[in-house]
């Protein structure tokens, strides 16, 4: 199996589409899990949607989900170049091959001409297609209009009758009717190869042995076979993997939420979540005995349970939730250095002074609620902003927690930090020492340290907070409680 040659070929238009990135990983998968190789080529001749920009914007999101390609921009490879705009010659090249056996032909009619047609058909209840006015020109007709200074499209010539059956991996046993397609443009009177040519020959010289893409291509698999056939190629197989829905069922959209790679990651979901939830979009590991959820996965994993038998035709659909959950569960269990490399804002944080130690606290003491990456940041004004609530501590306006205040500032005045041992020790004591009990010791002590009614458990206060800070805050705080 070591020949498997797989390929992701995207049309880079936009930002990279979970569906996309879908099918690239099932290609990743595949390849690493029979030892093959894995192509990115880039279909780049929508010249005015594929720009630098998008080609940039997708290496970066592929190479975010760490889908790494062997041969593809930037890498190389022996059988590039991997940019179609770069590959005109060879198309040209198997134009010409098709038009010399007379496979192919130009066609001169214009879009006027085609609307017409094809208003006529759908007028007359039949399916629209080519009518193949040009198919029988003669040799002095096409010089004639070529001489008139028409520039013609190059069409195909499919054969007139017959079925088009093949085994997709997926799908199993599909067929269709070859008699119901109009002769198809492979080049339009622009000079540009269209997608199924392209797809057919750069397929071919890249030697790719499984097609694996979405489903939505299904209906340009006869068309790509006669011309393999046409232009003599080795047909390779087809596996057409199933559409992702929303959960409402229909076609995934904005609507659904975010629907990019990209959008994925700026909202804090970590690749190795996404791709473990994509990789269940239409596959599933099989059936083990496992302690842990079987369907968190490293892709180490992945790759080991990974086989197309497993591929399911039915839709997928997007569950939000389940990715959510995933992400978190992903999030808390990456170590404090990963989630501070991933967090650049803990160092820069005015709060932790980039102080190791402190962020180090934080991170244990907040790590539980983590479910996006933006939630790591998101409770440190819960620590750091601070104001005297005077409503209230008025209550505590006690002998009783004035005592508790004064002791507790006595109490910490040798340490240097609070360990959670220390903490426990300190309310002990300071029960003690004032017979306060329960919510009496618990909330006063609260109300001073963080202001507020509600937030992090007080422990958490206490553990990550400086002790000076701690002091400080309950310092200005026994002033209050002092003044008349
Ligand atoms: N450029 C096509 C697309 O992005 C490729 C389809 C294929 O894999 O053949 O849909």
């Amino acid at each position: 199996m070591s020949v498997v040659r797989v390929r992701f070929a995207p049309s880079p238009t936009g930002l990279l589409h979970v569906g996309g990135a879908r099918t690239a990983l099932f290609n990743y998968l595949f390849a690493r899990a029979c030892g093959g190789t894995y192509i990115l080529r880039i279909e780049d001749t929508d010249k005015e949607r594929s720009t630098e920009e998008s080609v940039k914007d997708l290496l970066k999101s592929l190479e975010w989900l760490g889908l790494l390609w062997d041969e593809g921009p930037g890498k190389g490879g022996d059988l590039g170049p991997y940019f179609q705009t770069e590959r005109f010659d060879l198309y040209n090249e198997h134009i010409d091959k098709l038009l010399e056996a007379g496979s192919a032909y130009p066609c001169f009619c214009t879009p006027e001409d085609l609307e017409r047609e094809r208003a006529d058909a759908l007028k007359n209840g039949q399916t629209p297609k080519y009518s193949g006015r040009c198919r029988d020109l003669s040799k002095q007709d096409i010089q004639k209009k070529i001489d008139s200074g028409i520039t013609p499209s190059i069409r195909f010539k499919i054969p007139l009758d017959g079925e088009i059956v093949f085994e997709d991996l997926i799908h199993g046993e599909t067929r269709f009717d070859s008699s119901l397609m109009g002769d198809f443009v492979i080049k339009r009177s622009n000079g540009y190869p269209t997608y199924n040519f392209t797809c057919v020959v750069d397929d071919a010289l890249m030697k790719i042995t499984h097609v694996l893409r979405g489903d939505d291509h299904l209906s340009n698999t006869p068309k790509q076979i006669m011309l393999y056939q046409a232009l003599g190629f080795e047909l390779p197989l087809f596996g057409h993997l199933s559409m992702i829905l929303g959960e409402d069922g229909s076609r995934l959209s904005k609507r659904h939420g975010a629907t990019s790679v990209e959008e994925f990651r700026e909202k804090g979901y970590l690749p190795a979540a996404l791709t473990n939830f994509l990789s269940l979009l239409g596959w599933s590991p099989p059936d083990r005995e496992t302690s842990e959820n079987p369907e968190l996965l490293t892709m180490e994993e992945i790759i080991s349970f990974f086989s197309l038998d497993r591929v399911s035709k039915t839709a997928a659909i997007l569950n939000r939730e389940k990715l959510d959950w995933m992400n978190g569960v992903y999030l808390r269990a990456l170590s404090d250095e990963e989630i501070i490399e991933l967090v650049p804002e803990l160092k820069r944080s005015p709060f932790f002074k980039d102080d190791a130690d402190m962020i180090h606290r934080y991170i244990s003491a907040t790590r539980d609620y983590y479910h996006f990456l933006g939630d790591v940041i998101a409770r440190i004004d819960d620590f750091s902003l601070w104001v005297i609530n005077k409503e209230l501590l008025t209550p505590f306006k006690t002998s009783a927690h004035i005592l508790l205040a004064e002791n507790f500032l006595t109490l910490t005045a040798e340490k240097d930090s609070l360990s959670i041992n220390d903490a426990g020790g300190l309310f002990k004591e300071l029960s003690k020492r004032t017979e306060l009990k329960g919510k009496d010791l618990y909330h006063p002590i609260r109300y001073m340290l963080s202001g507020k009614e509600e937030g992090p458990e007080l422990i958490h206060f206490l553990t990550v907070l400086p002790l000076k800070e701690i002091r400080s805050r309950i310092q200005n705080s026994l002033e209050f409680l002092r003044e008349s």
